[in-house]
């Protein structure tokens, strides 16, 4: 068998284009590398001829794009001697931070909403032996909180407001346009924080800059981690469209959201951290926002899980039901490119999928005829 080049993460196979040293220990889960699906189905079923990709970040080590933030700010953190990590999360975030800081030999903090986190991600959280705190209120409260103590206790922050987060999931951008020869039109993503959308620009634009340097304006957001070169851009850069939560919806009111609530818990945010930088990516970028309602975004994550195999958690189906509106509107044109990430993995969220899975659920005797008879009578 030929040999091929042991996968050992995104910090290697970016060091070029990442704050990194020649000497710096690098905490890697094998992260990134995810695969880019295109939908055979879907464009079919809407009666559109779109090219829609999905990037399935679900597949990352911890089951969420989280992780390529996480080892480059466990990375940092340790390098820069720290002991401890902390975070507020809605779980995906607690869940690469424990993960990251049982490989670094560190410890975690996390602060999740309590009964507000899917199951799989506490599940997570407690095996890797994060220190679990879960506060009585949202995740803007438990952000509001880890800011304040970590003025306090010797604790690096490693929610995405940490640039190395940022850092690491620009590296997304740089395998789409890798895979597809260039960048799509429209790139659709689930807004939370929006540090996604805003380090997905970042990659987009150092990527395709002819001085390999990154271009965009939220660089100037970065605390000095990028290269601020303002060199031509050269290649194709896709419009950026951010879809939230009806429930949860700041970018779409144009102002923080008290109490938010969504089926979505990933998104379920109302102060987003890159509020500033967000904006600017949307009009550096030509794109918008848009918001999804929860029957919405539970009907798409079911017809991709039907109709392509795909299970992403409720979240990540924000970014294709956004989409899937937009093309049936015009205002995403046919014969368009789009790549929409799927943020995190269906089994996050097992109980979300059963309460609104429709599929046929059958107890019978354990006899030769009792299952010919349900075989025969649920034949398609
Ligand atoms: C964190 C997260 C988001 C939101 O990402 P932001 O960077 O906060 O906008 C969306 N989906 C899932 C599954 C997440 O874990």
């Amino acid at each position: 068998m030929p040999f091929r080049e042991r996968y050992t993460g995104l910090i290697n196979r970016y060091r070029d284009r990442l704050p990194v040293h020649d000497d710096t220990r690098i905490i890697s889960l094998g992260e990134g590398n995810t695969p880019l699906i295109r939908l055979n189905n879907i464009p079919g079923i809407i009666g559109k001829d779109v090219d829609i990709y999905v990037k399935y970040e679900g597949l990352n080590p911890t089951g969420s794009f989280k992780d390529r933030g996480m080892t480059m700010a466990v990375t940092k953190a340790v390098e820069e001697g720290s002991r401890a990590i902390i975070c507020a999360s809605t779980g995906n975030t607690s869940a690469a931070a424990a993960a990251y800081a049982a490989r670094a030999g560190i410890t975690a903090f996390v602060l999740i909403p309590e009964g507000k986190i899917a199951m799989g991600k506490l599940a997570q959280a407690m095996m890797h032996g994060s220190v679990v705190i879960q506060i009585k209120g949202n995740f803007d409260d438990g952000m509001r909180l880890v800011k304040e103590v970590a003025e306090e206790a010797p604790v690096t922050i490693v929610n995405s407001i940490n640039p190395y987060r940022l850092q690491g999931q620009k590296t997304a951008a740089f395998e789409i346009v890798e895979e597809l020869g260039r960048a799509p039109d429209y790139h659709c993503l689930p807004v939370g924080n929006a540090g996604n959308i805003t380090a997905h620009w970042i990659g987009y634009c150092e990527y395709s800059s002819a001085s390999g340097d990154h271009v965009t304006e939220a660089c100037a957001f970065c605390h000095g981690q990028c290269r601020y070169a303002g060199g031509a851009i050269v290649g194709n850069r896709p419009k950026m469209v951010g879809y939230q939560a009806a429930g949860s919806a700041p970018f779409m009111r144009g102002a923080m959201v008290d109490n938010p609530d969504t089926v979505a818990t990933a998104i379920r945010i109302g102060h987003p951290q890159s509020w500033d930088m967000a904006w600017k990516v949307k009009d550096e970028s030509g794109g918008w926002f848009d918001e999804c309602s929860d029957a919405e975004i539970l009907a798409t994550q079911k017809l991709l899980a039907e109709n392509e195999g795909v299970f992403c958690e409720p979240a990540s189906a924000t970014s294709l039901a956004g989409a899937l509106n937009d093309i049936n509107t015009g205002k995403i044109p046919e014969g368009s490119s789009i790549v929409c990430t799927l943020t995190g993995h269906g089994l996050k969220d097992p109980d979300t999928a059963i309460k609104q899975s429709t599929a046929p659920m059958l107890t019978v005797e354990a006899t030769l005829d009792s299952v010919k008879t349900a075989i025969l009578d649920n034949m398609s």
